[in-house]
This record gives C-alpha cells, structure tokens and sequence, in this order.
C-alpha cells in the first residue's frame, strides 16, 4: 500500500502537537517530518526532535538548493519540510504526518495531489488564547503577534478536506483517527491486496 500525506494546520495553540503525538503512539505505521526552522527552541523542545534548528543562512542556504518540498514565512520566522525528511519516512511506505502551515499545506496538495488536508479548530478564539496562555511557552508580545495571526489564518480551513474541533481532546485524536483509518480502507489503496487475494481488477 502506498504511503499517504496527512497534513495538519491549525492555529498555533490549537493542540496540533498534542493530537500528533498521540496518533504516533497509537497507530502502526505513521511517521511524521520533523521541520527546519529559525525560530529559537522552546524550553521543552529538542534538536532533532521537535525541529531541526538551524540559522537563517543555512535555511537560505537549503532554498537555494532545493533541499525544501515548501517552506514558508510563518511569524517572522522560516519554516520548512525537507525532501530528505519526508523521503525518509514515505521511503518504507508509511503513511506521514505534516504539521505545517496553510502556505505549506497549498504547496503539498500541488506536489501530491492525493495529500489529506486536516484543520485543528480550537473551539473559540478565547479558548486558544488561554491554551498559548497555559503552555507557557511564549511571552506575552509572541501570544499577541500568534492571535493576531490566528485570527486570519483559521479563514484558510475552507480549503482543507476536514476540520476538527479540538474541544475535548480524546475526542479530536480519536476524530483524526478515524480519518487516517478511514482512508486506509479505501478500495483504491487496496488494489493489490484485491487482485492478489481474489483476482479482483479495481477499474
Ligand atoms: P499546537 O501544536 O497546535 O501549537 P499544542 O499541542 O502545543 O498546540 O497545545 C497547546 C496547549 O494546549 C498545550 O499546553 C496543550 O497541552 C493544550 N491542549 C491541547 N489540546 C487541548 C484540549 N483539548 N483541552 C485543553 N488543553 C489542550
Ligand atoms: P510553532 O512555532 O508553534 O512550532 O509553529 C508555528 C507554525 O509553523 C505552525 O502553524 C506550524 O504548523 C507551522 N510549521 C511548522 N513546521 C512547518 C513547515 O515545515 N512548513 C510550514 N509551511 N509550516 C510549518
């Protein structure tokens, strides 16, 4: 079965990262890109695993060579999917997690035309602010600039295939469960196993 690209946009706050990890540990073969980019790490953050951190040079530097599948501008700092990470978690035919932005998620779906697009919804405005707020992870200049942003971003989840309401958030991860379920018993990603089981051709 060939591999699929989910993509997951959504406010900063909104619980992306949460749902993400939660997927990984609950679905068999799901990989996820981990990013470049120049925004200093957070406390809780580490090379490598969160992001690669790298200057801005060496993010130029990656553009010039072509080393970006997309990059984007997002909050006054560069951001971008490198072909070696996603090459190396579609190479085994996995299915992949990208959490990037909606410039991000528009340059996926015209390279990969059959890419899942996923919006993270808070339930309100109020709600993602106290969530930036909790996390403690931004100061207050950051949480203003990252609500002013949200506020023109989240009118960019009509263009995705789904949305999900991050209420509760056992709900939403089960929510983007059944999405990456769902897609997996398509009959087109199941050609083979048909034909080879049944003799069956899907059309
Ligand atoms: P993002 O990756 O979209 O920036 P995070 O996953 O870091 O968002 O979540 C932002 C904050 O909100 C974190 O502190 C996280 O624990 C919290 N959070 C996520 N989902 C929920 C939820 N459904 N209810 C309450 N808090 C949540
Ligand atoms: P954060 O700084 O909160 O980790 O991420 C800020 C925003 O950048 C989020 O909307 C996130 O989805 C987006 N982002 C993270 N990595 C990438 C990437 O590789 N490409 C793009 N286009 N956006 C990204």
């Amino acid at each position: 079965m060939e591999g699929r690209i989910f993509v997951i946009s959504g406010p900063s706050g909104t619980g992306k990262s949460s749902i993400i990890k939660a997927l990984r540990n609950q679905v068999n073969g799901l990989g996820y890109t981990i990013s470049h980019t120049t925004r200093a790490p957070r406390s809780t953050e580490q090379e490598g695993v969160d992001y690669h951190f790298v200057d801005r040079d060496r993010f130029l530097r990656m553009i010039d060579s072509e080393g970006f599948v997309e990059w984007a501008e997002v909050y006054g700092h560069l951001y971008g999917t490198s072909f070696c990470s996603l090459n190396e978690q579609m190479s085994e035919g996995s299915d992949v997690l990208l959490d990037i932005d909606s410039q991000g998620a528009d340059h996926v779906r015209s390279r990969f035309e059959s890419s899942v697009l996923v919006y993270v919804l808070p339930p309100s405005l109020e709600v993602l602010e106290k969530r930036l707020r909790e996390r403690g992870t931004d100061d207050e200049n950051t949480i203003s600039r990252r609500m002013d942003e949200a506020i023109r971003e989240i009118k960019n989840c009509t263009r995705y295939d789904y949305v999900i309401i991050n209420e509760d958030l056992e709900c939403a991860i089960e929510h983007t469960k059944a999405i990456v379920v769902s897609d997996r018993c398509r009959t087109k990603r199941n050609e083979r196993l048909i034909r080879d089981r049944f003799g069956i051709r899907v059309p």
